[in-house]
């Protein structure tokens, strides 16, 4: 098989607060991407995604680990020698006025990746901004107004638009439809889906809701506090959750559960062992010292969990 588009090693990130105070946001995380793959991330709010989602696109520096792109190591590449990995790795905020510059009109916001990049002579640039803006839904003459004269979801077009300018390999989503209306959403999320065929993208698509990772995901890592916990097939991990909290959380989603009894703890203190012993109703004594090993049970779907096999049947 060929390697990953995304490689991801290990990736450990810890911030300090303050004197004596570190926060814990990930902690040896390992997942790949392939080309033409979706990976889709879960997890509660501030279990690390976004910092993991960063952190994959340089914009943060890991503590320790790897990011290896198309099969270089970038992780401690200067930034000047990033240039040519930049236009392949682009990234879709909740918030689009994070990649839009309010006082942009859109065409100029969508030509500007071009021009940075040197790519094409101005009609052509204008050319592209056009058709980019008519795959995206949107009328030519959009590209004389400003973001702030679009509805949400037409702001979020023209940020999918603005990313996908130079034509990336893998597109970043970190919760790119929350906040939109459900209606809206659903035409977004179809839009993301005709441009992922159209363009062959890789995907690492981050949300907090699994309806519509499973609408978008073909494989899904699941995280709690910093750690990936589970990561399979969207199919086989639907069908047969092996680790306690992914079962917690796909019960919480078909409102057949209460989410976990409790709140997550802090991730300036995570707990010893297994994160997640502290609400976990399976948990021993060894789960409060050893840490699960992340280990293949067969199909891709990987598991953390002492109770998971080899070990003993799933608890
Ligand atoms: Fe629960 Fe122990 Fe498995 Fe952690 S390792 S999920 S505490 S059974």
């Amino acid at each position: 098989m060929t390697h990953p588009l995304l490689d991801l090693r290990g990736i450990t990130q810890h911030f300090p607060t303050g004197p004596g105070q570190v926060v814990h946001a990930l902690d040896d995380v390992s997942l790949h991407v392939h080309r033409g793959e979706t990976l889709g991330l879960v997890g509660e709010s501030g279990c690390g995604k976004s910092t993991l989602a960063r952190a994959a696109m340089r914009l943060v520096p890991v503590t320790a680990g790897q990011i290896v792109f198309d099969g270089d190591d970038i992780t401690h590449r200067p930034r000047r020698a990033l240039a040519p990995v930049r236009p392949r790795m682009q990234m879709v905020f909740q918030d689009p006025y994070a990649s839009l510059n309010p006082r942009l009109s859109v065409g100029r916001a969508l030509e500007e990746p071009l021009r940075v990049h040197r790519r094409g002579g101005a009609s052509e640039r204008r050319a592209q901004v056009l058709a980019m803006l008519d795959r995206v839904g949107l009328r030519p003459d959009a590209a004389a107004r400003h973001p702030h004269e679009f509805s949400g979801g037409q702001r979020q077009r023209i940020a999918i638009g603005r990313a996908l300018m130079l034509s990336p390999d893998l597109l970043v989503c970190d919760e790119a439809v929350s906040a939109l209306d459900v209606s809206v959403r659903a035409q977004v999320l179809n839009l993301l889906l005709d441009l992922r065929a159209s363009f062959g993208l890789a995907m690492l698509f981050i949300s907090h809701d699994l309806a519509v990772v499973r609408h978008m995901a073909n494989r899904v890592a699941v995280m709690y506090l910093g750690r990936v916990v589970e990561v399979g097939p969207r199919e086989a991990l639907w069908r047969n959750p092996r680790h306690p909290y992914t079962r917690t959380l796909l019960a919480a989603a078909d409102g057949t559960a209460e989410s976990a009894a409790s709140d997550p703890p802090s991730a300036l203190a995570p707990p010893s062992g297994c994160r997640f012993h502290t609400r976990c109703p399976h948990a021993t004594e060894r789960c409060r010292t050893d840490v699960p090993v992340l280990h293949d049970t067969g199909g891709g779907h990987a598991v953390a969990c002492h109770l998971v096999p080899p070990t003993l049947t799933t608890p």
